[in-house]
């Protein structure tokens, strides 16, 4: 590679986006490397960072905020960090350049149609932000225009003026955005233009992305770090495959044809629905998607305890979170490929499943983000000998709150509704012996007695009483 490719940006120092923009390219993929090495240490051996043949302009989602000065003109920029002051941005090093030349044209569009920019201290004006998806395989552009109304002057003409200026745009949505909120997107999207939705190609599948669903920013990369994580899993065509914080699919999706049932959770709903039909778009059968919390999900995989062979893990920067890595250690998948946008969480949940059983014997960064801080990391878990009885202590279904694939209200509406009403505080463990004494499904392993001799304390009867009210009220008796 290249080693003297260097990034010299007129606003670097105002935007803050290229936390890492002073660096050679060399000098940041090796600072990257250390600083996964020396977390990673512990468990396993880094191989060394896949990095890019030219990193500039990889990004393929841009957003814009939108502003104005006192005489009227419209820019865009970035937020300077921790504040909301946008710093003006006309051209980016790792943007995509013609998003950067569409949003120039929104600009100036706006100012002759006299659309005004959004103003969040004064609540006025019209156009928030704008976001601009660029497929890179196909060529497919969206535009979206965030508004804090759900209209836009002039729509047609805006429209027309806006495709004359690009006709590589294929779709355009206003996105509804009324709330005080930092998020760009608001809930709602109305759409002025072409299909709503774009489609690109990632290892040879064809892939739908809306407006609100979580979509890889580096494709080339991405196309890197799925074959890694793939490699890792070593499918051999018969098992049963977890992707877990699946967003559209994707990753999951290219290793389909590797494995006999692929099993998608993802949390946003946008999402899911785009998975789903990027299923059917691939002519994919043995794949089936839900909308949940993954580790909700997994808790009750590991309930129904349902077969599950690889899993792989793609969670967002917080990392994944206890009931999930609990479920995983009780399921057991022989291999876990984890891939992680933040080194850090890695490190700790690493933590977690090595001192649970699992070794970690290999680990790859990739570079997904040149220029700025963050790294991408795949790494290959494989479940090792264990002492199955500790497994049994530690990871027994008992102390799980299942409560929320029951029928009838939750534990903690159970508890709020006795704590309002008398003001006495229960445990899951009370509630489960009432439900049981009532004849209420509890779940096969919620709060059963460890063995016949155990002793458990048992419900004071005032207790006994405001639960079953709560019950009553609740409808479940
Ligand atoms: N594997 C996908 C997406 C990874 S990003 C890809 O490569 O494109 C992480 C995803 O996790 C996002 O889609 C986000 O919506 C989802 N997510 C965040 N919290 C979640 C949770 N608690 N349960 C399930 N999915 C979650």
């Amino acid at each position: 590679m290249e080693k003297e490719i260097r990034f010299q940006c007129p606003v670097a120092s105002r935007c803050g986006g290229c936390q890492l923009g002073r660096m050679s390219y060399r000098e940041q993929l090796d600072a990257k490397q250390a600083w996964v090495n020396e977390l990673l240490r512990p468990y396993c051996r880094v191989e060394p960072m896949i990095g890019m043949e030219d990193p500039f302009h990889y990004r393929n989602k841009t957003h814009a905020v939108l502003a104005g000065d006192r005489r009227g003109n419209v820019f865009s920029g970035v937020y300077r960090r921790g504040t909301h002051e946008v710093v003006p941005v006309e051209h980016c090093l790792i943007e995509n350049e013609l998003a950067d030349r569409i949003i120039g044209t929104v600009c100036r569009l706006m100012r002759s149609f006299k659309i005004r920019p959004y103003r969040e201290d004064a609540r006025q004006g019209l156009l928030r932000h704008v976001l601009v998806r660029t497929a890179h395989v196909t060529g497919q552009v969206m535009v979206v225009l965030v508004s804090a109304k759900p209209l836009l002057p002039c729509k047609n003409d805006f429209v027309k003026a806006l495709l004359a200026a690009h006709p590589e745009i294929t779709t355009i949505v206003l996105n509804v955005n009324d709330r005080a909120t930092s998020m760009v997107l608001g809930k709602r999207d109305i759409v002025l233009y072409g299909p709503g939705t774009i489609e690109d190609e990632l290892c040879g599948r064809t892939f739908r992305i809306s407006p609100q669903s979580f979509y890889q920013v580096n494709a080339i990369q991405t196309e890197k770090l799925y074959r890694k994580a793939i490699e890792y899993a070593g499918l051999t065509g018969k098992e049963t495959l977890l992707d877990a914080y699946c967003g559209t699919g994707t990753i999951g999706l290219c290793a389909a044809d590797r494995c006999a049932k692929l099993i998608g959770v993802e949390l946003n709903p946008a999402a899911v629905c785009d998975a789903v039909h990027n299923a059917q778009r691939n002519g994919i059968e043995h794949a089936r998607f839900f909308c949940d919390d993954a580790g909700r999900f997994m808790l009750r995989m590991a309930a129904e305890k349902r077969p599950l062979d690889v899993l792989l893990m793609d969670p967002p920067r917080a990392g994944s979170d206890e009931n999930f890595l609990r479920a995983v250690c009780t399921l057991r998948p022989a291999r876990v490929v984890y891939i992680s946008c933040n080194p850090a969480t890695l490190a700790r949940d690493l933590k977690t499943l090595t001192a649970h059983g699992y070794r970690a014997l290999r680990a790859t960064p990739v570079d997904m983000f040149p220029c700025t801080e963050h790294v991408e990391t795949v790494v290959l878990l494989s479940k090792g000998e264990v002492d199955s009885k500790k497994i049994r202590v530690e990871f027994s279904l008992e102390d799980m709150d299942m409560s929320e694939f029951q029928d009838g209200a939750t534990y903690p509406q159970i508890k709020e509704y006795v704590l309002e009403h008398t003001g006495l505080k229960v445990s899951n463990l009370y509630i489960s012996q009432i439900k049981r004494k009532c004849g209420i499904e509890v779940g096969k392993n919620y709060n059963l007695p460890k063995s016949e001799d155990s002793r458990q304390p048992q419900c004071p009867q005032e207790k006994e009483k405001a639960i079953r009210e709560a019950f009553k009220y609740f409808g479940m008796i």
